[in-house]
């Protein structure tokens, strides 16, 4: 299945009355937060295909030219706090980023996150009776601790990811937040254990195979 994650950024390649014939192929988009709702509603529209999305500590209302304040992507499904099942993969998503002041609802301490990973544990394990596997993307906007992270606090990792990934051992955790423009985030892709740690920021074009959720990874991304 062909995937395109995105984040953070507005990006020309997409935001395109072309972009249906780019990403013709796609199956599913993935939102990692950091975007304005009304890119996710343009991307949802021309594609005309499911987006799946978390939101990043920048997210927040909109105003459409209409004056309606809209606060959430209409035709887009939040993954906030859950895990659903789709066209074969598992996917569960926790957005934010940790807190590093009081402007926004979208930042967690990590205990805050914790505390979200836990309520989470029994749709996980569910997961596992039926499909035989807790999950297969771990969806959010901030990375694990030390994997792709920023040198200043706001860009810091969940340490809590990292103990999920022990545990739950997705075959991907996709997350934005670490700009690449910023200079720090140049690395996009670490391989933990049996997770492969994707930064999005901006976009990425992946392919993965629902059928080889139970043989391991064999997913690859073949567009940086
Ligand atoms: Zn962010």
């Amino acid at each position: 299945m062909q995937v395109l994650s995105i984040s953070d950024e507005v990006v020309p390649t997409i935001y395109s009355l072309n972009v249906k014939q780019r990403f013709d192929n796609v199956q599913l988009v993935l939102s990692c937060g950091d975007l304005p709702i009304y890119y996710l509603e343009f991307v949802v529209t021309m594609l005309g295909i499911p987006c799946l999305y978390v939101h990043g500590n920048h997210d927040g209302p909109e105003e459409t030219s209409t004056g309606q304040i809209i606060i959430e992507p209409r035709g887009c499904i939040s993954l906030e706090d859950r895990s659903v099942f789709h066209d074969g993969l598992i996917l569960a998503g926790l957005g934010g980023s940790i807190r590093y002041n009081h402007q926004s609802n979208d930042q967690y301490t990590e205990q805050e996150m914790t505390i979200r990973v836990l309520r989470l544990t029994p749709r996980l394990f569910f997961n596992r009776l039926r499909y035989g596997r807790y999950l297969d993307v771990l969806l959010t906007h901030a990375p694990p601790l030390h994997i792709h992270n920023g040198p200043d606090y706001p860009h810091r990792g969940f340490q809590t990811f990292l103990r999920f990934m022990d545990r739950f051992e997705p075959r991907y955790l996709i997350h934005g937040h670490i700009h690449l423009s910023y200079g720090f985030g140049s690395k996009r892709r670490t391989r933990y254990h049996k997770t492969l740690v994707v930064n999005t920021a901006g976009y990425r074009l992946l392919e993965i195979d629902p059928a080889a959720a139970h043989s391991g990874y064999t997913a690859k991304i073949y567009r940086a």
